[in-house]
């Protein structure tokens, strides 16, 4: 049986959340494909070895995206890039245009509901200097784009991997052109 993976590095999880959207198709599927890690619909921490399709959703912003990457593309064979966060940065990328300070006194001090008492955690994992799209930093093999994707293209494509298809899908990013 197919191994499906979901990985979620900097993003808003919508491109996961635009996957489970698939409604019904979902149940058709499992009895294809086991999927054996997801941080947001399954509580595993880790990938697992031998994971047959990875679907890596968000951008490169901080250290821990990083190894989550480089640890997901070693233990996948084809690792697709889901959504526009992952294929270009999208809104992750978006952070490079204010100073972590701004950043984190926004999200910690400005935003009540994020975090009332206005403390700034110092367990955040360090960002890197600039946010990278995926393919910037390990092989992607298919670019899948949109913000989220479309359901009635990911009801083309999903199937169709899980089926053990290759696609016309791009396999590069109009960025490294
Ligand atoms: Fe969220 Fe859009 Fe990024 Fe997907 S591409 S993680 S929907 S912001």
């Amino acid at each position: 049986m197919m191994k499906i993976a979901i990985e979620e590095l900097a993003g808003c999880s919508g491109c996961t959340i635009a996957v489970l959207d698939l409604h019904e198709m979902l149940l058709d599927l499992v009895a294809e494909a086991d999927i054996v890690y997801s941080p947001v619909i399954m509580d595993v921490k880790e990938p697992p070895e031998g994971i047959d399709i990875a679907f890596v959703t968000g951008a490169v912003r901080n250290v821990e995206n990083r190894e989550r990457l480089e640890k997901i593309r070693k233990r996948a064979k084809t690792l697709v890039a889901l959504g526009t966060c992952a294929c270009y940065g999208g809104i992750s990328g978006l952070s490079m245009l204010n100073s972590n300070d701004d950043l984190f006194s926004c999200v910690y001090r400005e935003v009540e509901t994020t975090k009332p008492d206005g403390v700034i955690p110092t367990d955040v994992p360090p960002f890197l200097y600039r946010a990278f799209a995926v393919g910037d930093l390990v092989k992607v093999d298919y670019y899948v784009t949109g913000c989220p994707p479309k359901e009635a293209f990911l009801k083309q494509i999903i199937p169709a991997m899980v089926a053990g298809h290759t696609l016309e899908l791009s396999r590069k990013s109009v960025c490294s052109e």
